[in-house]
């Protein structure tokens, strides 16, 4: 007999390694793997990119009414082994990830009609299981139903030096410091908003991985799938 299909929430704060084990489970199970951090932060571009949004301001107003023009796809890159983002038949995976993106996607995620819209895109996404999805809101909000929930936290400090060292090694001029001061503003910002704030569903399994070895969290991750499927 074969195995049942599932969905896999993973949700928790920024940079605690979602989107590495979402990655390795959704290959070891051969599952889809959406990034759905990567969803805000194209609309967050789109924003930057028609001046809606910068440093000093932002017109709400403008994002939403225009959101009907925000077409977001992911492709399956094989030679990455995941998904790339494409805004508006672009790809915009690489620009998604800069520092001036981090800097403005909580405030572009806070917005009712901006998550209305990509949590129902999420949602269909999942319709026929057999998907690993991570996020803020998977669990309570896009998937309160799905099989098996996952939490991942780590000290602030862990987080900022992965997201650096990510960062550096792909070229970015970057400080430490602007990255610390980040990760600690989106996490305010997104478990304090009002629309599907950050935080652990009842049912979800936490796992602080700040002194974890990716291949126990790993082990210990496909021992609850198992028992699930
Ligand atoms: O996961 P990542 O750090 O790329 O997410 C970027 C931002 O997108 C988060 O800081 C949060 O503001 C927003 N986000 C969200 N809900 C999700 C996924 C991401 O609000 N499900």
């Amino acid at each position: 007999m074969s195995n049942k299909k599932i969905i896999i929430a993973i949700d928790g704060f920024s940079s605690t390694g979602k989107s590495t084990i979402a990655k390795q489970l959704a290959k070891h199970l051969n599952y889809i793997y959406v990034d759905t951090g990567a969803m805000y932060r194209a609309v967050t571009l789109f924003a930057m990119k028609n001046n809606y949004i910068n440093n000093q301001s932002f017109n709400q107003e403008k994002l939403i009414s225009n959101l009907n023009s925000v077409q977001l796809n992911f492709k399956f890159n094989a030679n990455l082994g995941f998904a790339e983002m494409f805004l508006n038949g672009e790809n915009v995976e690489k620009e998604i990830r800069t520092i001036e993106v981090s800097k403005l996607v909580s405030k572009v995620s806070a917005i009712s009609e901006v998550r209305k819209k990509l949590v129902s895109e999420q949602q269909e996404m999942g319709k026929e299981k057999g998907i690993v999805m991570d996020g803020r809101d998977i669990g309570t909000v896009v998937f309160p139903d799905a099989e098996l929930k996952l939490f991942m936290t780590a000290s602030a400090d862990k987080r900022a030096k992965r997201r650096y060292k990510e960062l550096i090694d792909r070229g970015d001029k970057v400080n430490y410091e602007e990255i610390l001061h980040n990760v600690q503003e989106r996490d305010h910002i997104d478990s304090t908003r009002t629309d599907s704030p950050l935080t652990k569903a009842n049912d979800a399994v936490e796992f602080d991985n700040s002194d974890m070895g990716l291949e126990e969290q790993f082990e210990r991750i496909i021992r609850l799938v198992n028992d699930h499927i």
